[in-house]
């Protein structure tokens, strides 16, 4: 690890005066402590978002679910008002790594860091979520540029995340064992505006599986979602899994999630 100064802001106004040159917020540490650590990260200042109470807490109001930045994935996992409101979102939550993973990590450093494996970002384009930061709100269907990329500018703060509340949802993931992000995760949600499929862990960045959507908007079955064919264009391929391997998963995931969506 190199040497950083460290800022403990006890509100937004002290983060923001706090991020002056190469700065980066720290939430729990879970992606940027092991990088920094491993000197694959580094930065002359941590502005520590721990302090900033207003970042944290859930509340459910006119068709959303609000969670904010800070809040733990554990917190999220067993809140009873994510568990009326979109029970996926609490089941994402609960099925993220480890206990003490979960006990550290957040929703805004998970979306921040847009690790292309992440679950949180498939509930963000499954559900279409709205991102709020300190100067503005992001559509969460543009806000995952590319390969741990996102919209965000430089110091800017997600303070919190809106989830619009579907008919009915799931999030289901093939774990990759040692690590348990997803090797194909699906997030599937029924809404107002139709279906929307979401998938991680298959590209350089989650993404929507259009096709999908187009099937289960017509036949909202587990047998119409095995039966989709996903090309493997641009579909990562590696030790785990090859991009035939995972193509083939994105279909046997979404039907799993469809089966799940019409027992609840
Ligand atoms: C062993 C292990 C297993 C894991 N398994 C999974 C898994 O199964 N599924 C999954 O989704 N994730 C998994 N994770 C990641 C975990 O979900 C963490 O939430 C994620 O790494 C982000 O960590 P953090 O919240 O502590 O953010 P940090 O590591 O503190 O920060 C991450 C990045 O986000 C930025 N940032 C943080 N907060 C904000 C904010 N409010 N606004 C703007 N930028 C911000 C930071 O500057 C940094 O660049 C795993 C991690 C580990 C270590």
């Amino acid at each position: 690890m190199y040497i950083f100064d460290y800022q403990r802001p006890v509100d937004k106004a002290g983060a923001m005066l706090a991020m002056q040159g190469d700065a980066r917020y720290l939430a729990g540490g879970q992606s940027l402590v092991q990088a920094m650590k491993l000197r694959l990260s580094a930065c002359e200042r941590l502005v520590d978002l721990g302090g900033l109470d207003e970042l944290r807490g859930i509340s459910v109001h006119e068709g959303f679910v609000t969670i904010g930045a800070m809040t733990t994935h554990a917190t999220v996992a067993r809140s009873q008002d994510v568990l009326q409101a979109v029970p996926a979102i609490a089941e994402l939550a609960g099925g993220i790594g480890d206990r003490m993973v979960r006990n550290m990590g957040t929703l805004g450093g998970s979306l921040a860091n847009a690790d292309p494996a992440a679950c949180y970002p498939a509930a963000v384009l499954g559900l279409g979520a709205k991102i709020q930061t300190d100067r503005r709100v992001i559509d969460g269907d543009t806000f995952f540029t590319g390969l741990y990329e996102t919209a965000l500018e430089a110091g800017e703060l997600i303070t919190s995340v809106s989830f619009a509340i579907p008919l009915r949802a799931a999030y289901i993931k093939y774990k990759q064992p040692a690590s348990r992000f997803a090797l194909v995760g699906v997030f599937v949600s029924q809404g107002a505006g139709g279906v929307r499929v979401a998938i991680t862990g298959a590209k350089n960045s989650v993404f929507r599986c259009s096709e999908m959507e187009a099937k289960l908007n017509t036949s909202f079955t587990s047998e119409a979602a095995r039966s989709v064919k996903i090309s493997t264009d641009n579909i990562n391929g590696d030790m785990h899994g090859s991009a035939d391997y995972r193509a083939e998963m994105i279909s046997v995931m979404s039907a799993r999630a469809v089966e799940a969506i019409r027992a609840r």
